[in-house]
């Protein structure tokens, strides 16, 4: 056996993540790692309410999806949308702070809260069963804005808020990033492969 792989054995450290000779001892760690929730439309599923496929060029998270750590989830779909739907924006209290009024309304007016709701519901059920620990999620949309989201005017008015699945996951204490994080995500979790004892990686 090649000396550097018998090395990364002993020491537990991984000198270059790009050879393929550590790459099984990679793979064996990052089993036991936080898995990542990611809006499956920065994955190129089709789930977007204008049923577009953005595939994006971004190397975090080809490396990421690499690692086996990404776990692809569309809350407005698993709550019961089709793709092509009418978009949606929240209306009242965009913060979603608990006990506030907050309502998700489509284009037309109509109150698609519950199923918004229930798709937020169903991504907090899959982090319990999936020990995920981070969420890489779309900003903007009204279930999995971290960051900002629409204003509910339907006018590409941003403001500070964030989407139902969002708030639910950052509750639970998962640690949320928007896919212009993707690199300070990969960075983290690279930092806890090399240092899974050090404080905040404890294992969900
Ligand atoms: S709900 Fe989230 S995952 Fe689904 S299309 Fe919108 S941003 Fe993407």
């Amino acid at each position: 056996m090649d000396k550097s792989a018998l090395s990364v054995k002993r020491s537990g450290k991984l000198p270059c993540l790009k050879s393929n000779i550590i790459r099984p001892l990679y793979h064996s760690k990052t089993e036991a790692m936080k898995k990542i929730l990611v809006s499956a439309c920065l994955l190129g599923q089709r789930v977007r309410h204008d049923a577009e496929v953005i595939l994006m060029d971004d190397p975090y998270i080809g490396k990421l999806a690499e690692m086996g750590l990404l776990v692809p989830f569309c809350p407005e779909v698993e709550g019961g949308m089709g793709v092509p739907r009418e978009p949606l924006e929240i209306k009242g209290d965009t913060f979603w702070r608990s006990g506030s009024v907050t309502r998700v309304l489509n284009i037309k007016g109509e109150d698609l809260t519950s199923v918004i709701l229930k798709g937020a519901e169903a991504g907090l059920d899959l982090v319990r069963k999936e020990k995920i620990g981070y969420g890489l999620l779309k900003d903007l949309s009204p279930s999995c804005g971290h960051s900002e989201v629409f204003d509910g005017s339907f006018s590409s008015t941003k403001i500070k808020g964030k989407g139902a699945l969002a708030s639910l996951l950052e509750k639970q204490g998962v640690m949320l990033f928007t896919e212009r994080q993707s690199g300070i995500l990969y960075h983290r979790v690279i930092d806890e492969l090399l240092n899974p004892e050090k404080k905040g990686f404890g294992r969900s």
